[in-house]
């Protein structure tokens, strides 16, 4: 049953979800089974439900992760709790139960058979539509009042029990613009500074820049100063403003908190296949062969050209110089560059381009088993509206599915 803003809808509700992204839709759908006698409704800004969801995964939906476990998450120790009880298994079983097969890749990330984000959303749907769950569409609410039995949402509709699902600030064109944040506070939640995560890294390094469109698979170790704050692996894009690709923004989500006040920098492994040594074996074996080989070319058997002339200006070598008269010094470098790669970050891209929000409403603040406000009764809140995320490879839905299951049940019973 879908009504759009302006359609009659008798509008008292046992339980309201706002909001009908990944967590919502769940949630929704999870207290309707469990209780089928209550009336159950989204509300949702957009004219769709799960617009952020087709999205995902670019179109495929990255749904969960079978390597799922409290390291992904930032305040893990309550994501953890929380994914316990709604584990990868079960959200399996859930998406069965509604219809959608999963495949899982070498690496762990589970996606619909159908490889099409449009069947997760398809199949939720027609789930809301066979339980009865009112969906009403086109409608933002920006302010919720509660008396001593009801909630009144937007001035029209009442609900004995609110679910928050509006998700954060990444990504306002499909509707999660923050303003679930604003409700919250009104309720006098405390709201931790909300920053886009998993989002591309800016640096101002012309050499970096040279490089735009080529990619590498490498591994990254993240600096704060001098410090190391964390690391990661995967594909690395270099683009006219800085870095791209899964592991520059999962190490843009560690260092995001950081690079306020500290210099922070990303230090690459270009070449992880093999050890410095290995490189130098192999270049001392090529300037043997072609000595007169120019030292742009040095690193064309690991490296794409570009890259391979970057590093040798890097050292500050001329590239027309031939190989057999780069000093042992400079080949030295050259190496170490290949393993040791540092460039340092001016900054990020923003909520626009972001996949995820850290910070929001302060976990303390809810009951870790249920999602239920610990500061008004009959309040829940789920998914990016809480200060919980993830990095990249299906964690984040794994989380909005496993809060939207917990505060569903909790709601209902
Ligand atoms: C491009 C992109 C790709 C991604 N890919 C993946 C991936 O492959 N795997 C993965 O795990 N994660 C991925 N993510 C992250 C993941 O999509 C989110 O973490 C997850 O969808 C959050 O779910 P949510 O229910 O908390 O919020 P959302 O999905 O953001 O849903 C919130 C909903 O609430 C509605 N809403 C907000 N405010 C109001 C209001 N005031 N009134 C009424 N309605 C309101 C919004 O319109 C929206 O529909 C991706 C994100 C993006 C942007």
């Amino acid at each position: 049953m879908i009504y759009s803003k302006n359609s009659e809808v008798n509008s008292m509700f046992d339980i309201v979800v706002l909001g009908a992204g990944a967590s919502g839709i769940v949630a929704a759908i999870t207290a309707k089974r469990n209780n089928p006698s209550l009336r159950v409704a989204i509300i949702e800004s957009m004219p769709i439900i799960g617009k952020k969801i087709l999205a995902t995964g670019n179109g495929r939906c990255n749904l969960s992760n079978l390597n799922t476990n409290s390291h992904n998450y930032f305040n893990n120790d309550f994501a953890q709790r929380i994914i316990d009880k709604f584990s990868v298994e079960k959200t399996v079983e859930f998406f069965n139960s509604v219809g959608l097969y999963t495949v899982t890749d070498n690496e762990g990330r589970i996606y619909p058979m159908s490889n099409t984000a449009a069947s997760v959303v398809d199949s939720l749907r027609f789930e809301c539509e066979r339980l009865g769950i009112i969906i009403i569409t086109d409608e933002k609410i920006i302010s919720i009042k509660k008396t001593d039995d009801y909630f009144v949402l937007g001035g029209r509709h009442r609900a004995k029990k609110i679910i928050l699902a509006c998700g954060g600030k990444a990504s306002p064109s499909q509707g999660s613009d923050g303003s679930g944040f604003d409700i919250l506070k009104s309720f006098g939640h405390s709201v931790n500074t909300p920053l886009p995560a998993l989002v591309q890294l800016i640096s101002d390094n012309k050499i970096v820049r040279s490089f735009k469109g080529l990619r590498v698979k490498g591994n990254v170790e993240i600096f704060a100063e001098n410090e190391k704050i964390g690391a990661t692996d995967g594909e690395i894009l270099f683009t006219e403003y800085g870095l791209s690709g899964i592991a520059s923004m999962d190490a843009q989500r560690i260092l995001c908190s950081h690079l306020k006040d500290k210099k922070c920098s990303v230090m690459i492994d270009l070449v992880p296949e093999f050890s410095k040594e290995e490189i130098r074996n192999r270049v001392d074996k090529l300037i043997g062969v072609n000595p007169e080989l120019k030292s742009e070319n040095l690193l064309i058997g690991f490296l794409p050209k570009k890259i391979s002339k970057g590093l040798i200006k890097c050292a500050y070598v001329k590239d027309n110089t031939p190989i057999s008269a780069i000093s042992k010094d400079n080949l030295n470098k050259i190496c170490d560059l290949c393993k040791n790669f540092r460039v340092y970050i001016s900054s990020y891209k923003g909520f626009e381009n972001a996949q995820v929000t850290r910070g929001g409403a302060d976990v303390n603040e809810f009951d870790k088993n249920t999602l239920e406000s610990l500061k008004v009764s009959g309040l829940f809140a789920t998914g990016e509206l809480l200060d919980v995320d993830g990095g990249c490879g299906g964690f984040n839905l794994q989380w909005a599915w496993s809060s939207g299951m917990t505060a569903g049940i909790s709601a209902s019973e």
